[in-house]
This record gives structure tokens, C-alpha cells and sequence, in this order.
């Protein structure tokens, strides 16, 4: 079935909520142009399972790339067309696309966590792609990128397509653990607030001011999720969050894919990426945690030369609320990064081209102001 039967059907019996930055699919598109086109977000209030079973029956035979915890239940409903994935390695996607070939597959589904939508982009090409994801994560909902591994299990990103529509389901993700809902946003928003230090980090090259206004039309979506989270009554698995997430997540997407990403990789960056090269890197949080980490370490530097911490004082709390960064002992005990992890990552900090705040720090050899994050006295915990 072509997509815009496909897309005509599901808009017109889901619950559909446009936001701005949604397009409306093209019709008589041709196979090549499924690369271009912008994804679609849609919600639905059905069971995933019975979603899932529409789309199936409006696809022609589609292959449906499963992860294993949702293999069991996928593959008794549609045996011949289930394929499980494990990993995000070259060999699988060659695998799969074999697969796809022989069995002249033009539509695609995606189900689960990000490593099975990261392969069913790369296999996909010019085919229908539509995402079922499992989890909500910014990397992986409506971008046009996979994170691959190469033979020797090095990761890589490759340029793909975004997925034609993707489609959330209410009921599924209210019935999550909230536990497991919170892990993966957290890495998710740790991403989308890395924007508001690089702008910061522009600022302080330019020797102006930030204030809550300037974030709010430079950084729209990383400005509206502070706002959205600054409260003590999140949860995770209730409508307006899921909803909340998932939007965030495609927008984010939609800057990746229009190459929108001038503010993407500040100090928060540059220290995750340092901090990977030490010999001890797997032993740190995932990457969103981390550059929430150095965002933290950049609002608190730029606090200090402007003497207004309020900036810094409100992501620090934003942060507490989604359960992130207790405190010092939380970092060093639970995460281990300490003062001297970050001295030792300095060594390979590249500030070269855009200096950056915590950059100037590093060059003057000021490491503790990762220590001043978390800076009240009595308690090691930070005032809020
Ligand atoms: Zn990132």
C-alpha cells in the first residue's frame, strides 16, 4: 500500500496533535524522495499491539525489525515477517538487508528501543519505514541517524533517513515502569539541555549576557523542556510527560535533519568526549548524563564570571527533579567521575576551534569548579 494511504488512514482515526514543525506527507511520492521527507509524530490512544496490527494490515507485508524483549510477543502474532535484532552491528544490518532484498520488502517497521530503529533506518533506503519505539529517548524516535558498530564494536553514526511516521502509543508507555520511563528520559532531556550551556559558551566568547528571554528564542526546545520539568510533580508515566517527551524528541530531531545544530556541542561535548578517551570510560553514565554534567559545570562557570547564578541554580534544581545529581558523593560514588577524572580528562579536551567555558577553566587549570557544582559546605549538597 502506498504511504499516503497509509498516512490518510492513521490520520484521520488517531489521536493526532500537531505541533509546529509537523508536515504533511507527500503524496505520489516517489521511493528516493522517503529520504527527504519530513517524519511524522503521531499518538494514539489504542494498545500498542492492536496499532500495531492496523499498520501491519495497511503495509504491504512489511518486515518487522523486533528487539528481544519485544521479540516473544511480535513474532507469535507475525512469525514470517519478525526478524529479531541484538545488536547495532555492520554484520546484522548486512543480515537484514539480505533479508529485505530477498524477500522484496518495500516497508519496514521498527519496534522497540533505539538499537532496532537505528538498524531498520540503515536497511530501510527509499522503503516505508514506520517506528513503533518502546522507549522514548531523544536519539532514536524521528531522526536521521543510527549509531552503528563497526567489526572491531566501535561505534559510528551514519547518515540515514528519518522513519515516514512514528507513532506513540498513550496506553503502552502509561503502563511502564516509571523507573525505567525516567532512565531513558533523563539521557534524553541530559541532550536536549546541553544547548542552553553552549549558549552560554557563545556568549561568553561574545561578551554578552544570557538571560531566560534569550534562551527562550535561541533555544526554544531545550528552554521549553527546563520549563516543563521545573516541578516537583513529575511523572513519568502520565500523559502530558510522555506526550511532553516524545514531542521534545522530534524536534530535536527535526533540527538534526535540517542541519539546525549550531548549538550542539559546547563544553558539555567536548568534556564527554575527553572523558571517553580515558582508559576508565565505560565505567561512566551514558552519554545525555554526562554532557547534563558538563552543562551544569558551564552554567556555573558562566555564574561565576557574570556573578548571576539564577541560570545555573534553576537547571541544577530541573535536574534534581528528574533525579539527577544528588550530589558530589552521588557523582563521585555512583558515577565515578571525580575531580581527578576531570584533571585527567583536560589532557584531551579540544578547545581549538569555539572555546568554550569550561575550556578557559581547564587552561587555568581549574578543575574544582566541577567540585563548586555542588558547593554548600555542610552538607556537600548543593543550595538551592
Ligand atoms: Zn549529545
Amino acid at each position: 500500500m502506498l504511504y499516503d494511504e497509509l498516512y490518510k488512514e492513521i490520520s484521520e482515526t488517531l489521536v493526532y496533535k500537531p505541533t509546529n514543525g509537523f508536515y504533511r506527507i507527500n503524496c505520489n511520492r516517489q521511493p528516493e524522495e522517503n529520504y527527504k521527507a519530513d517524519p511524522y509524530l503521531v499518538f494514539t490512544d489504542s494498545p500498542l499491539l492492536s496499532e500495531l496490527g492496523r499498520v501491519v494490515n495497511l503495509m504491504d507485508c512489511p518486515l518487522i525489525i523486533c528487539d528481544s524483549f519485544n521479540f516473544p510477543t511480535i513474532s507469535k502474532l507475525y512469525p514470517a515477517q519478525t526478524k529479531l535484532i541484538e545488536d547495532n552491528f555492520q554484520e546484522t544490518v548486512k543480515e537484514i538487508l539480505l533479508l529485505k532484498n530477498k524477500n522484496k520488502s518495500n516497508s519496514l517497521i521498527g519496534l522497540g528501543g533505539c538499537t532496532a530503529l537505528d538498524v531498520a533506518r540503515e536497511v530501510a533506503g527509499g522503503s516505508n519505514l514506520v517506528f513503533f519505539p518502546t522507549i522514548l529517548s531523544t536519539k532514536c524516535l524521528t531522526v536521521n541517524l543510527s549509531i552503528l558498530r563497526d567489526k572491531d564494536h566501535n561505534e559510528y553514526n551514519s547518515v540515514t533517513r528519518p522513519p515516514n511516521l512514528t507513532v506513540i502509543s498513550f496506553p503502552y508507555f502509561e503502563k511502564l515502569d516509571p523507573d525505567l520511563s525516567r532512565f531513558w528520559a533523563v539521557s534524553c532531556l541530559g541532550d536536549v539541555f546541553a544547548e542552553i550551556g553552549a549558549v552560554c559558551d557563545e556568549a561568553a566568547r561574545e561578551n554578552k549576557l544570557v538571560n531566560e528571554m534569550v534562551l527562550s528564542e535561541k533555544v526554544p526546545t531545550s528552554w521549553g523542556a527546563v520549563e516543563f520539568f521545573d516541578t516537583e510533580k513529575i511523572r513519568f508515566n502520565a500523559r502530558d510527560t510522555i506526550e511532553k517527551i516524545s514531542v521534545i524528541s522530534h524536534l530535536c530531531s527535526l533540527e538534526v535533519i535540517r542541519n539546525n545544530t549550531k548549538y550542539r556541542g559546547g563544553g558539555e561535548h567536548k568534556l564527554y568526549y575527553a572523558l571517553k578517551k580515558l582508559p576508565q570510560a565505560r565505567l561512566f553514565p551514558p552519554h545525555g548524563q554526562i554532557v547534563a554534567l558538563g552543562t551544569l559545570m558551564t552554567l556555573k562557570g558562566y555564574s561565576e564570571i557574570t556573578g548571576d547564578e539564577k541560570l545555573f541554580r534553576r537547571l541544577l534544581r530541573v535536574l534534581k527533579e528528574i533525579g539527577l545529581f544528588v550530589s558530589l558523593k552521588d557523582i563521585e560514588d555512583n558515577y565515578n567521575i571525580t575531580r581527578d577524572v576531570i584533571s585527567q580528562a583536560a589532557h584531551y579536551f579540544d578547545d581549538h576551534k569555539w572555546p568554550s567555558i569550561i575550556g578557559d577553566y581547564f587552561r587555568r587549570g581549574d578543575f574544582l569548579l566541577f567540585n563548586r557544582v555542588f558547593s554548600d559546605p555542610e552538607t556537600g549538597n548543593a543550595r538551592l
